[in-house]
C-alpha cells in the first residue's frame, strides 16, 4: 500500500512535528485537535519551525509556503475518511486513546492504517479496539520529530505483515531510521534508557558520587552527550518515575524498582526542569 495522505490526531508537540515531516516529503495532511485555538498553536508551531530552517538556509521560502499548504487543520474527525493512514498523538492517556480509536474505527477507510505515537501504552491492547487490529500498529517517533531520525516501528499480537511493510517504508520515506520491535513496555529506547537513569539516582541516593561527577562520568566515560540526570530533569522527574512505576507493575520484576530518592524528588515537587528544580537547580 502506497501512502500518499495522513491524518494526524492531535497537534501537540508530537503531532505538529509529524506533520511538519510528512508535507514536506510531499504527502497531504490532515491534522485534527479538539479546538480550533489547538489547531491554531499547531500550525504556528509548524510555520515557525519551518521559518526556522528557511533562517539557516535549509528549505526556501516557497518550499515552507508548499508545505504548510499541504496541511489542513481542522477540528472535525470526518476530514480524515479519506486517508490511507492515521496517527495518533494526543496526549498519554489510555481511556482518552481508547475513546479516540473507536470513534475514528468508523469514520476512516476499511484499508486504512491506523498507528499510535504512545510512548508506554501497549499496541496489543489498543489495536484489540479496532474493527481491523491487523492494520493496527505503533509508530513511536521523537522529539523534536523533523530533527530526530529514529522510529520505533511496534507491532501488536495483531499487526499484520503488509501493515508492517507499509510503515516502514513510510519511514524511511520520511527520512527516519526505523528499527522494528516487538510490542512491550518501553519498547527498545525507553526500556534501556530509563533504567539506566533510574539506576543514576540509586547510585546519587547511595552517596556513591555528586550529581555532577555522575553526569561526567557517563558523558566522558559513555560518549554520552548529556548525563543522566541531567537529562532526567528535562524529561521531568515525575514522568520518569510514571514510567518506571509501569515496568515494575507490568514486568513484576525487582530490577525495575523506582529509586527512592526519585521517589523522595517527585513527593518534594522537585520535577525538574519545568519546575526550576530537580537535580540540579535552575533560574525561571
Ligand atoms: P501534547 O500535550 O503536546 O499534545 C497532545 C495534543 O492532543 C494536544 O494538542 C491536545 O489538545 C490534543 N488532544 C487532546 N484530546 C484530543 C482529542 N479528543 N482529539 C484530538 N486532539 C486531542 O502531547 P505530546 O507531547 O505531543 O504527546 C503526544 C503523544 O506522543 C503521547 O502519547 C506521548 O506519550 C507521545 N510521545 C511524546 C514524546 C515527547 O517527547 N513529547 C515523545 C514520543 C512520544
Amino acid at each position: 500500500m502506497t501512502i500518499r495522505t495522513v491524518g494526524i490526531i492531535g497537534a501537540g508537540t508530537m503531532g505538529n512535528g509529524i506533520a511538519q515531516s510528512c508535507a514536506g516529503i510531499g504527502l497531504d495532511v490532515v491534522m485534527v485537535d479538539i479546538s480550533d485555538l489547538a489547531v491554531r498553536q499547531g500550525m504556528a508551531a509548524i510555520a515557525g519551525s519551518l521559518d526556522r530552517l528557511v533562517r539557516k538556509e535549509k528549505i526556501r521560502e516557497a518550499e515552507k509556503a508548499a508545505s504548510l499548504a499541504r496541511i489542513l487543520g481542522t477540528t472535525a474527525y470526518a476530514d480524515l475518511s479519506q486517508v490511507d493512514i492515521v496517527i495518533e498523538a494526543v496526549a498519554e492517556d489510555f481511556d482518552l486513546k481508547v475513546r479516540i480509536l473507536r470513534e475514528i474505527d468508523s469514520i476512516v477507510r476499511p484499508e486504512a492504517i491506523v498507528a499510535s505515537n504512545t510512548s508506554s501504552v501497549s499496541i496489543t491492547k489498543l489495536a484489540a479496539v479496532m474493527s481491523h487490529a491487523d492494520r493496527f500498529i505503533g509508530m513511536h517517533f521523537f522529539n523534536p520529530v523533523p530533527m530526530m531520525a529514529l522510529v520505533e516501528v511496534i507491532r501488536g499480537l495483531q499487526t499484520s505483515d503488509a501493515t508492517h511493510a507499509a510503515v516502514d517504508a513510510l519511514a524511511k520515506e520520511l527520512g527516519k531510521y526505523p528499527i522494528t520491535v516487538k510490542n512491550g513496555p518501553g519498547f527498545v529506547v525507553n526500556r534501556i534508557l530509563c533504567p539506566m537513569i533510574n539506576e543514576a539516582f540509586c547510585v546519587l541516593g547511595e552517596g556513591v558520587a555528586s550529581p555532577e561527577e555522575i553526569d561526567e562520568g557517563m558523558k566522558l566515560g559513555c560518549n554520552y552527550p548529556i548525563g543522566p540526570l541531567a537529562l532526567a530533569d528535562m524529561i521531568g522527574l515525575d514522568t520518569m518515575l510514571a514510567v518506571m512505576e509501569v515496568f515494575y507493575a507490568e514486568f513484576a520484576d525487582p530490577k525495575y524498582r523506582p529509586a527512592m530518592l526519585l521517589r523522595e524528588m517527585v513527593a518534594a515537587g522537585y520535577l525538574g526542569r519545568k519546575a526550576g528544580r530537580g537535580v540540579y537547580a535552575y533560574s525561571k
